[in-house]
């Protein structure tokens, strides 16, 4: 009986954690500003906000289909409220390739006219040739922008205010972002990170230079709180730590390749270990040293 009554304990108390576990996903960051927190180990690696208006709710990157399946259930959780709009902050798989699965709930995907071209192309050519045996795409189809814009547009209906601007080209051609300036919320998508694997810099149409402009721009923005594309939501901070870590590889892989040094020599000469969490994957910076490389 003791024994029985142990292990019912034990599960009652598994189930208890798994619920504060799926909770933990979501936060809510201001009333009516929810996040929903990538987890990389689950191939969810990309961050998602929304923001619960008076009619609709707007949904702020649609992740993988599977992660957007998820997000949609814990949406459905705060608010009965129609998701009428889906803003994909850029192209990439991490945060358009669910986009059919909010298509399918009502909603229109917003992004920005370059941010559409490259999800017509690059996007539409990526989700053709995904070739993922664990993460099949299955039950999904490729879902472009409906609804775009060409340096920005604004929701707002009195209780919300969601600006969103075209800050790109950087990570990608058709970055922007969304600035909540009631809450001083800035969600930044891919051009600021906080986990510990750095900024993918090797799309074809990444701008590294603007990209830095870029955070500048937003550095004078009256920001209190990050979203990033991945990694824990932080303080403005997040910007400042984004931007040196960049232009710091950014002057040593320029200064490298006018000193005759090749991009491999780079990849394993160059210490970035002062931006702590943001250069802590080696591997990754190797990545990104030999991509800024190849558009010098
Ligand atoms: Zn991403």
């Amino acid at each position: 009986m003791r024994i029985r009554l142990c292990a019912m304990f034990a599960f009652v108390f598994f189930l208890f954690v798994a619920a504060q576990a799926q909770n933990d996903r979501v936060t809510e960051m201001a009333p009516g500003v929810f996040v929903w927190h990538g987890d990389p180990a689950q191939r969810q690696p990309a961050n998602c906000t929304w923001v619960i208006f008076k009619d609709y709710v707007l949904v702020i990157d649609a992740n993988f289909p599977w992660g957007a399946r998820e997000i949609l259930s814990k949406i459905k959780a705060t608010t009965n409220k129609p998701i009428r709009f889906v803003f994909d902050t850029h192209y990439h798989s991490d945060h358009t390739f669910g986009n059919s699965v909010f298509t399918d709930a009502g909603a229109s995907i917003i992004c920005s006219e370059a941010c559409a071209e490259e999800l017509r192309t690059k996007g539409a050519k990526g989700f053709q040739s995904w070739n993922d045996a664990a993460y099949p795409l299955t039950g999904v189809r490729f879902e472009p922008a409906t609804i775009t814009f060409t340096d920005g547009m604004v929701f707002d209906d009195g209780t919300h205010r969601v600006e969103i601007t075209k800050v790109g080209p950087g990570h990608s051609k058709g970055d922007a972002v969304a600035w909540l300036p009631k809450e001083k919320i800035l969600v930044t998508g891919d051009l600021c990170v906080t986990w510990s694997d750095g900024n993918n810099v090797a799309d074809a149409d990444a701008d590294h230079e603007n990209w830095l402009r870029a955070l500048d721009r937003m550095d004078k923005w009256d920001v209190k709180t990050v979203i990033p594309g991945h990694g824990a939501p932080a303080t403005k901070g997040a910007l400042r730590a984004q931007r040196d870590y960049l232009a710091d590889m950014l002057a040593k892989v320029r200064a490298g390749k006018q000193s005759g040094k090749s991009a491999d020599q780079l990849a394993t000469e160059i210490d970035l270990s002062k931006h702590g969490n943001l250069a802590a994957n080696k591997a990754g910076n190797a990545t990104s040293i030999k991509a800024m490389y190849r558009k010098l």
